[in-house]
């Protein structure tokens, strides 16, 4: 179906042409989920019922002579981290097993007002901790490039609908990477706004100073598309601020791009790095400038984020105590509160997420706090300033986004320093704050590599020109 290869822009056309109506595309997209989603495993729930009642609205309004808006019509999966008013918000954990969101997202909302079309929640490593989706305590989400391999995490089931094309277009949330990996794992785009840029209210919080919403997308406009329509300041989260327009003009062919020697690193693979570095080479032919640069703190990142992190989680993980959401124990040992509230968290909640709240609250306590999480805060900035001195020598860097393309399941499970490892190179961006997207730019035996490039705070504009350009020298 030529559905599969259009654009947003394009569909929205035809929308309006009246060639397509939003009743078929959903249709089409339903029917793709009733086939394909067996094998993938993308999805936790849809809620296809309501998805053909938001696309007959829109046909509707056409059908009326109304204006619609970009995304209208357009069918979109949503991870199930971010809250749908009335529908089952899980963050793959038993704990939030039957917890119901009681409201919508601000990007939702958003959403809503033009006319999306949700076709369902998809599955999560739980509550975003994981680099594979093998954390997610109902299933494994399958790689589309290949079933005996992960899709990348923690927002591996968005990144595998939109990849093997059950949507048009994914939302997922990016702590630590989880929305450039898994993008590069399964070859799709994949854009982690400035923090700030994109409310938070009604994420499930993972970690709160590093936590964004960004889409995953078939391509950098479509990116754009979606990035547009959820970006902005709200009043129900703090942290958000007015988005500063700012023009760009530059193209690739007129952009400094920088490459951080930093990036290139001993265990990397070797195919992933000649990639890269081949890619660099073409952007480099086409007329941009290329600069070796320094980010010497790259080194800490990680072990920064596996202090800062933890530290958010341990608190955001607190409000789970099997009295306010979702699941509660059934263990007859359970006669006073506390031990409903032990049990029900040692029952609720996975392995992986129970041992960053443990070492959250040990880098937090008195006697550590100092000698870990505010020594990490000290490194972070560091970290921040290794980019605002980049940014003042060039407009632009570029990296691989993943140290290796898609592992096999189990090959990381039992070791997580290795799985840890996968986020090396994404892991710095959200630390500093700034914005940065992952472009499809080969395959190594099948599985897809992803471009990483990363921009000033608030430059998400020059990501999408240069994913743009690049996009096109290399179709
Ligand atoms: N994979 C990283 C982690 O496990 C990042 C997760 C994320 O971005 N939500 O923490």
């Amino acid at each position: 179906m030529e559905i599969l290869s259009n654009s947003i822009r394009e569909i929205h056309e035809k929308l309006k042409k009246k060639e397509m109506s939003a009743l078929e595309l959903t249709d089409f997209f339903m029917d793709e989920i009733k086939s394909k989603d067996k094998d993938i495993k993308a999805f936790l729930s849809n809620d296809f019922s309501e998805a053909k009642k938001q696309a007959e609205k829109v046909d509707l309004a056409i059908k009326n002579g109304n204006e619609i808006s970009m995304l209208s019509g357009i069918p979109a999966a949503i991870k199930d981290n971010i809250l749908i008013d009335g529908i089952k918000a899980t963050a793959s954990s038993k704990i939030l097993e039957n917890y119901v969101a009681p409201y919508d997202a601000t990007v939702i909302l958003k959403l809503k007002k033009q006319d999306s079309v949700f076709l369902g929640k998809t599955n999560m490593d739980e509550f975003a901790m994981g680099s594979s989706t093998e954390n997610s305590a109902f299933f494994k989400t399958k790689n589309p490039n290949d079933l005996s391999r992960v899709p990348g995490g923690s927002s591996g089931g968005s990144a595998a609908a939109v990849a093997s094309n059950q949507c048009v277009f994914a939302l997922g949330s990016d702590t630590g990477g989880s929305i450039r990996q898994p993008a590069s794992f399964c070859g799709v785009v994949g854009l982690k706004p400035t923090y700030g840029a994109v409310s938070r209210y009604g994420l499930i919080a993972m970690a709160s100073s590093l936590d964004q919403i960004g889409p995953l997308t078939k391509t950098v406009d479509d990116a754009r598309v979606v990035f547009e329509s959820i970006k902005g300041k709200d009043k129900k989260d703090a942290t958000s601020v007015m988005y500063p327009e700012k023009l760009q003009e530059k193209g690739l062919k007129d952009l400094k791009i920088g490459i951080p020697k930093e990036y290139f690193i001993e265990g990397m693979d070797k195919k992933v790095e000649d990639v890269i570095k081949n890619e660099i080479k073409k952007m480099e032919d086409a007329g941009a400038k290329i600069e070796e640069i320094d980010l010497p703190h790259t080194k800490d990142a990680l072990s920064v984020y596996y202090v800062i992190m933890p530290a958010e989680v341990s608190s955001n993980m607190a409000r789970y105590d099997g009295i306010k959401y979702g699941f509660s124990t059934h263990k007859s040992d359970s006669e006073d509160l506390l031990s409903v509230y032990l049990n029900s968290r040692a029952e609720g909640i996975g392995p992986e997420v129970k041992k960053r709240m443990m070492l959250g609250t040990y880098v937090l306590s008195a006697g550590y706090y100092d000698a870990y999480y505010k020594r990490a805060q000290q490194v972070r900035t560091k970290i921040t300033e290794d980019f605002k001195k980049a940014f003042s020598k060039v407009d632009i860097i570029a990296t691989p986004t993943t140290p290796t393309t898609a592992f096999s399941f189990g090959e990381k499970t039992e070791d997580p320093l290795a799985m840890y490892l996968a986020d090396i190179f994404t892991v710095p961006i959200n630390l500093a704050g700034v914005p940065a997207i992952s472009v499809p730019c080969g395959k190594i035996n099948n599985m897809p590599v992803g471009l990483q490039f990363i921009a000033p705070w608030f430059c998400e504009e020059t990501l999408f020109k240069a994913g743009e350009d690049y996009e096109k020298l290399i179709s």
